[in-house]
């Protein structure tokens, strides 16, 4: 027997039986007239969907206006994290940013975040050891590909010398950055001095591997950006 006659015998199977009445698992009305007020669903028992369809209507129209507020971010001057119930007063920059949110922030701030990421890892200390080290083995490999014979490399250790001092001696973070990323859809940056940069690790972050396209015009000395941003998922 095929799998699409197996399923086609369930289907004849489910019709067959005659459901008197049933009771949405969501309002809870009985209803006496069950194909007119629930849809088919082979998978459960009786072939009808535990949810009436006011109910599955309800649940797409506001899954679906949920998502559109989503996508129109509105801008807040203060958030309340929802674990430690601490109120900061710039949220941007002490949320992390979430697409799926209505604010575009992450609900738990940054601190909340760091605790929760590391209870997770502590879990499970080589799984997560072993794919820090497979990442640092790939950042390694595309450092070493992206690096021209003629790269200087003694100028290239100057800047991150210069960067952990600064990581030393200053209390904000900072990261050596590719201007051009060395990985991305739209370009391949070199590892080599004229496209290193020293940034707070924030913005750093924030920039991760996106590309601006631009095309710059020697004759009048200017710059221009065309407005798609690359981004490597
Ligand atoms: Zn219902
Ligand atoms: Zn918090």
């Amino acid at each position: 027997m095929y799998v699409s006659d197996r399923k086609a015998a369930l289907k004849k199977e489910k019709d067959s039986l005659v459901v008197s009445e049933q009771t949405c698992s969501k309002c809870l009305i009985t209803y006496v007239n069950v194909p007119e007020a629930f849809a088919k669903n082979y998978s459960s028992k009786n072939g009808y969907s535990s949810e009436c369809r006011a109910c599955v209507r309800n649940r797409v129209k506001t899954h679906s206006e949920r998502q559109k507020k989503a996508k129109t971010k509105t801008f807040i001057f203060n958030k309340t994290c929802s674990e430690c119930g601490v109120t900061y007063a710039h949220p941007y920059e002490s949320f992390s940013p979430s697409k799926k949110t209505v604010t575009g922030l992450h609900c738990y701030c940054r601190k909340c975040q760091d605790i929760r990421a590391k209870q997770i890892k502590a879990k499970k200390p080589d799984h997560y050891a072993s794919i820090a080290n497979a990442a640092h083995a790939k950042r390694r490999s595309t450092k070493l590909n992206a690096t021209p014979s003629w790269a200087n490399s003694k100028e290239i250790k100057a800047i991150y010398r210069k960067a952990a001092q600064l990581n030393k001696t200053t209390s904000t973070k900072w990261h050596v950055d590719h201007i051009d990323p060395l990985q991305s859809k739209l370009v391949c940056g070199l590892h080599v001095t004229e496209n290193l940069q020293i940034l707070p690790a924030s913005i750093n972050c924030s920039k991760s591997n996106k590309f601006r396209p631009y095309r710059h015009c020697f004759l009048t000395n200017s710059t221009y950006y065309f407005d798609i941003e690359d981004s490597e998922s």
